[in-house]
């Protein structure tokens, strides 16, 4: 036995939902180099699961052995057998098939799904006490309430992934909660901290996916450029900290170095370093409470020179004042923001619509429902109103484009 023993911590048996994406793909990096640091048999995988991509699921299922591979749409079933067979590897389908992976009994789950088509299999993970690494946001957005009633009822833990959750994880003195008076998340700005709203009229999906600090899906990565991403996070927040949307603050910070400053009532500020690298807080997410290697890049502080920070413009990325809006007014709001924005991204990645109609979209949406303040009260009822605001911004989205 070594001085700092790991071994129950690589044991724990892991799923990963959404295995083929960015984040997914960058667990299995931080498995890999586990395997190659503590031995083969660390972190073994229960279950992988993907969307459409059969062919990397099928690779990641050879290189890294689940017991079970799951690809959501149905009809990709038959592929996946032909590519999995010779392995014993268990193979399913379907959005049923994708809960059923997170029942399996994997002591932690990486939830790396996009969009709120996470919530169902996060909610069964909660419900059956695994342990969450979470990256997916839109799940606490979409569903916040219900999403902290299940957790609280539960035996569950959630350890944040989303970068700047997960620094405010590591610095929160969670006993001192009455001491807190600030969390503020850092912002990189996006590709377009520093253009004009005339110049930001016409942009691509290839400009706004292009990322100065950060490599992600395409859905962030546009979330991003309009700071929606950084409004979903204040939301994200609020519900995973249970703090009051005054104490909740976004500062930009380009260099993307300082992920989140917690500020206590001393006057002290605690704020969590490191590169730009989703790795780090997936390694954390993993091994918490224990802390094991990864292959991340380092800080190199010299190298950046200096950190600079300046106050997000919310004229020119109204996404986040709609956002901050949803936060304080709650009720159904955030579901609605956020199954707007889902749908204007898609269509905006599918030039639809351009860049500022997506604010434009969000906006109406909420206008027509928004004003609704009821809680929902079980995962039908939040799913219902979220395909309610899909119809109302595709509908949009159509007006738009004609
Ligand atoms: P991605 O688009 O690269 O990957 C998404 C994954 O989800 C893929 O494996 C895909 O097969 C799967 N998927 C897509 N639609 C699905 C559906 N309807 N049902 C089941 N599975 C589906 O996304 P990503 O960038 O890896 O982001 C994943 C989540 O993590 C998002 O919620 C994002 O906000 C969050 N996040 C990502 C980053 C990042 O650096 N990429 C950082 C912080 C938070
Ligand atoms: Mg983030």
């Amino acid at each position: 036995m070594t001085a700092y023993d790991l071994s129950q911590t690589l044991s724990r048996r892991l799923t990963v939902l959404g295995s083929t994406g960015s984040i997914g793909v960058s667990t299995l990096s931080v498995v890999a180099h586990a395997r190659a640091t503590y031995g083969a048999d660390a972190m073994p995988l229960e279950a992988l699961t993907a969307q459409s991509n059969v062919e990397v699921l099928a690779a990641q299922a050879r290189e890294y052995r689940p017991r079970r591979a799951v690809i959501g749409r149905p009809e990709l079933l038959g592929k996946l057998k032909d590519l999995l067979d010779g392995t014993g590897i268990e193979v399913t389908s379907g959005k049923e098939a994708v809960i059923e992976a997170a029942r399996m009994p994997a002591e932690v789950v990486m939830v790396a799904i996009v969009g709120a088509a996470a919530l169902p299999p996060a909610l069964a993970a909660v419900r059956r006490g695994a342990t969450l690494a979470l990256a997916n946001k839109e799940c606490v957005v979409a569903a916040g309430e219900l999403f902290r009633r299940t957790l609280d009822g539960s035996r569950a833990t959630v350890i944040p992934v989303d970068s700047e959750h997960n620094a405010a994880f590591q610095v929160l003195d969670f006993a001192q909660g009455h001491a807190i008076e600030k969390v503020t998340l850092t912002a990189s700005g996006g590709p377009f901290r520093e253009w004009t709203r005339e110049r930001m009229e016409s942009v691509t999906p290839e400009q706004a996916v292009a990322h100065p600090n950060w490599s992600m899906g395409a859905k962030i990565s546009v979330d991003s450029a309009t700071l929606m991403n950084k409004g979903l996070e204040l939301i994200e927040a609020h519900f995973l900290f249970a703090l009051p949307a005054e104490k909740l603050d976004v500062i930009v910070h380009p260099q993307s170095a300082v992920h989140c400053l917690v500020s206590y009532a001393d006057g002290s500020v605690l704020a969590h370093l490191s590169a730009p690298d989703m790795r780090t807080p997936i390694a954390h997410a993993l091994a918490w409470p224990r802390r094991i290697t990864s292959p991340s890049q380092r800080l190199d502080l010299a190298a950046l020179g200096r950190l600079t920070f300046e106050n997000p413009d919310r004229t020119r990325f109204p996404c986040l004042a709609l956002a901050e809006a949803c936060l304080r007014s709650g009720g159904l709001s955030p579901t609605i923001l956020n199954a707007a924005n889902e749908v204007a991204v898609e269509a905006f990645l599918n030039r639809r619509i351009a860049f500022y109609d997506i604010p434009r979209v969000v906006e109406a949406t909420l206008a027509a429902d928004g004003s609704n303040r009821a809680e929902a009260e079980d995962l039908e009822a939040v799913l219902a109103v979220d395909r309610r605001a899909r119809d109302a911004a595709d509908a949009l989205c159509r007006k738009l484009a004609a």
